[in-house]
């Protein structure tokens, strides 16, 4: 038997890796046509003020609702369409769609949309937002793009002068889910990040009172200062946890506690709302 194994490697795979070889396929096939069946939508979550808890922006998150499969979370087909590079058309059009959305809210209110490294890499890849706040006739100084410590992994040299390129047209931009992936501290220094957003994982740790996480909000949120950053809190749940973040010095929170993901035209009436409320308290 063991001599049977060793020639014939690929018929001792386990049933449960196959499985999801085999799932992982047909996501891919549906993805495929996600685009032209109108499957793939956008859904934004507001980023508001600490001091204030004014709405500042929403953040562009996409969906997709597949007719095969179901709602299929970004978790797990945004890593499929980046080895695909289906994300490119599907970043494509997820940027266009923020800029559309974006032009009916008021206008100090940003959009930040997500941007994978395979579409930073793309040659072309700020004619995409020229071609994106040009179509919608958005202002670029209401665009935030967000990207993850892992460009810098690939070709910081590629992805700094692709920044710089977006950052030349009045466009921000946010460094994401920062502290949990490769930070070299040098880039901090050489790009111009408007903001950096503290990964979920220290928000709840810091919550949970963990001195690690507590340690490297602080240390964030002094770096951030000096360089003239502003900090983003991810992933903040309760009156708790914002209490918390204000008093750590983060500049502006998201998360649960001040709204869900949800669709544009809430968003605008979350913005009311909020806008709202905060004149009531300045009143007051
Ligand atoms: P992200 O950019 O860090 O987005 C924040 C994620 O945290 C979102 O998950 C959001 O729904 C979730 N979140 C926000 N507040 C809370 C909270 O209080 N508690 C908890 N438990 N979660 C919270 P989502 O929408 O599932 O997106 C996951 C990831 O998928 C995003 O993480 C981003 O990396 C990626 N993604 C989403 N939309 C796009 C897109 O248009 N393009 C690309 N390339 N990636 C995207
Ligand atoms: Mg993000
Ligand atoms: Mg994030
Ligand atoms: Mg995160």
């Amino acid at each position: 038997r063991a001599k049977d194994d060793g020639g014939n490697e690929h018929r001792s795979y386990e049933p449960s890796l196959h499985a999801n070889a085999e799932e992982r396929r047909q996501l891919e096939f549906a993805l495929r046509q996600a685009l032209e069946k109108s499957e793939i939508e956008l859904v934004y979550q507001p980023v508001v003020d600490s001091r204030t808890e004014a709405v500042v922006s929403f953040e562009a998150l996409v969906r997709w609702n597949s007719a095969h499969h179901g709602p299929v979370s970004p978790g797990k087909f945004v890593p499929i369409a980046e080895d695909t590079r289906l994300i490119v058309p599907i970043g494509t059009w997820v940027l266009e769609q923020a800029c559309r959305e974006a032009t009916r809210w008021p206008e100090h209110v940003r959009v930040a949309v997500n941007v994978s490294p395979e579409q930073l890499f793309e040659p072309d890849f700020a004619s995409a937002v020229v071609r994106a706040l040009t179509a919608s006739g958005l202002d670029a100084r209401r665009l935030e793009l967000e990207v993850t410590e892992s460009i810098f992994l690939r070709d910081p040299s590629v992805a700094r002068a692709s920044l710089e390129q977006v950052m030349a047209l009045g466009c921000t931009v946010a460094l994401d889910d920062f502290g949990i992936g490769y930070s070299s501290l040098g880039y901090l220094r050489k790009i111009s990040f408007s903001t950096i957003k503290v990964d979920r994982s220290f928000v709840q740790g810091a919550a949970q009172n963990s001195a690690e996480s507590l340690a490297i909000i602080r240390a964030v949120v002094a770096m951030a200062d000096s360089l003239e950053m502003t900090t983003t809190a991810e992933g903040v749940e309760s009156a708790e946890e914002a209490e918390l973040i204000r008093k750590l010095g983060c500049t502006k929170i998201q998360g649960y506690y001040f709204g869900r993901p949800m669709q544009a035209d809430d968003a605008l009436k979350l913005f009311r709302r909020r806008r709202a409320d905060v004149e009531e308290r300045l009143r007051a």
